[in-house]
């Protein structure tokens, strides 16, 4: 409980959101009070495509969210299709070459560290920070979030954000956040120097609980058993996985259902605790629930264990909502996804899609490397690579050890190089990106070159970016790791649904394509925040399906 400080008081009074007096017709006031509580819901990896393929199954909280405003085809428009740079553009409004947030992880050839790699939610600044052991921070993020907009109209306002993973608990919160928390090694974990909530520990007591117990394998729905069948991939079979969970393995939580499940706890307690949504100040509640997308990399997109993940997501997302329910307050929800998925290749080559397939090793930056200097003569000098990037795909670094006009050769060998590549779709360089304009118009009609510009910063991205083909899978061996991924330029991993939600809203369905950076200059104006022009790279979507217009002042 607080008690409220008269200054504070008439500052909150001075800067009070606006009421009915605005609306245009002044009717349906009570419908255009501004929530209490936004509830940003991020589901890591559902891709629009999956979302069509469950949807009539849905009948808990998915089936709950469909009865709102849906669009099926919401675009995360750029090329950089990866949890960090989705997670920024939801409450941000911002596309990566706006937030900064480029990649997962981004190269500064410069950096002191050996591996020249930076973390998207690290602090780099802090010694005991390393791109694999990060100190997490919100500071890479240039652009403000919903929450801190909100805090900056009115200082009460909260904003809490948790998720399985730190970089979505971090970029839907931002860098002013009142509790921010991620699993991690077994735990939800927070920044450093904070306290420990009771509803945080009560959490950790049930997930320590479940490790130490293990549990069954969870049940298959009826509609399930035609997924359930193994199909080989590298040394593993998958297909026909339940998420029996044996005693002791956190990390198997983390890979199945209950992960979620825990998550969504953690986010009610919190709610609870810190009695979100009960002032006059509104409140953001950003929840990411990572687990789809760490099944959809261990064991694809079209198997039994998606097919369950996507019933027990269902049953998550109700459990929430009926959470919400008891809190008494007018909250708005909001659900979508940071990036889409595709299966592994090897399913897709058996079901009636052959040209999937794996990048070919020679697209990794060690091979580029070698053939570059077999072509040039160009070697790095001293110890370190001379080139730094993430995989066969996304963006290429030159090393800094080289000078300038040896380090423009290297950059034209490399076009040459992946533009003879039959499974390079387009490369572009960092000059080419930067010379053109942000993409305007609708992003299913974007050029690749448009989806690359989108997530392109001058000071954070490649000398090069590379893009695959169509349905060429990054990862060149699945026995060290995920089997499938995201991160193409492609609409498997560009489209996801967003789906609005309030208690009252008259719902309807938009199939015509939008984007995730509408979100936040839509919650905006529910919320009656002033945002100046110009600040959201998305525009307000009018969530009346008559007459009325949420976006109008
Ligand atoms: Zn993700």
């Amino acid at each position: 409980m607080r008690a409220l400080p008269l200054s504070i008081l008439a500052a909150l009074l001075a800067v009070a959101p606006a009421h009915a007096e605005d609306s245009p017709s002044g009717q349906a006031e009570a419908a255009e009070a501004p929530p209490s509580l936004v509830v940003m819901v991020s589901v890591d990896q559902f891709s629009a495509d999956l979302f069509a393929q469950y949807r009539r199954r849905f009948t808990g909280g998915l089936a709950r969210l469909q009865e709102g405003v849906v669009f099926p085809s919401g675009y995360q428009a750029h090329a950089a299709t990866e949890t960090c740079p989705g997670h920024a553009t939801l409450l941000t409004g911002a596309r990566p070459a706006r937030s900064g947030i480029v990649a997962n992880n981004w190269f500064a050839p410069g950096l002191a560290r050996a591996d020249k790699r930076i973390y998207c939610a690290e602090d780099e600044r802090d010694p005991a920070s390393t791109s694999s052991r990060p100190v997490v921070s919100a500071r890479q993020l240039k652009v403000p979030t919903l929450g801190e907009r909100l805090k900056q109209a009115n200082p009460l306002s909260r904003t809490i954000a948790v998720s399985a993973k730190d970089r979505a608990a971090v970029m839907m919160g931002g860098r002013i956040i009142d509790e921010g928390w991620w699993w991690q090694g077994g735990a939800f974990a927070t920044f450093a120097g904070r306290g420990t909530p009771r509803s945080v520990a009560e959490a950790n007591r049930a997930a320590a609980a479940t490790v130490a117990k293990g549990a069954a394998a969870l049940p298959m729905p009826k509609w399930c058993a035609a997924r359930d069948r193994a199909i080989a991939v590298g040394k593993r079979a998958v297909g026909s996985g339940r998420f029996a969970l044996p005693k002791g393995q956190p990390d198997l939580l983390r890979t199945s259902p209950r992960m979620d499940a825990a998550t969504v706890d953690l986010a009610l307690g919190l709610a609870r605790e810190f009695e979100l949504g009960r002032d006059a100040a509104p409140d953001v509640l950003a929840i990411g629930l990572s687990a789809t997308d760490y099944i959809g990399h261990v064991f694809g997109t079209e198997g039994l264990e998606m097919c369950i993940q996507m019933a027990e997501l269902d049953r998550s997302v109700g459990r929430l909502l009926a959470g919400l329910d008891a809190l008494k307050v007018d909250y708005a929800v909001v659900l979508s996804a940071d990036h889409g998925g595709l299966d592994t290749p090897e399913r897709l080559d058996i079901q009636a899609y052959p040209r999937a397939a794996r990048a070919n090793p020679a697209l990794t930056p060690e091979a580029l490397a070698a053939e570059v200097t077999a072509r040039t003569g160009i070697a790095a000098p001293g110890s370190g690579p001379m080139l730094y990037g993430e995989g066969p795909a996304g963006d290429l670094y030159v090393t800094d050890a080289l000078p300038s006009q040896a380090k423009a050769r290297v950059v034209a060998a490399l076009v040459e190089i992946l533009g003879e590549h039959p499974q390079v779709a387009a490369v572009f360089t960092a000059r080419q990106l930067a010379e053109m304009p942000m993409p305007t118009g609708s992003p299913q009609d974007w050029s690749l070159r448009d989806r690359a510009r989108a997530s392109f910063d001058p000071f954070r991205s490649g000398d090069l970016t590379v893009l695959l083909d169509r349905a060429v899978v990054p990862i060149v061996d699945p026995d060290r790791g995920a089997i499938a991924t995201h991160g193409s330029a492609w609409d498997y991993d560009r489209r996801v649904p967003i789906l609005f939600w309030r208690r009252g809203m008259a719902g309807f369905e938009q199939p015509a394509p939008v984007e995730t950076v509408d979100i936040a200059p839509t919650l905006a104006r529910l919320l009656r925040l002033d945002v100046p022009d110009g600040a959201f790279d998305g525009r307000c979507l009018d969530l009346d399906p008559g007459e009325g217009n949420t976006c109008a002042r």
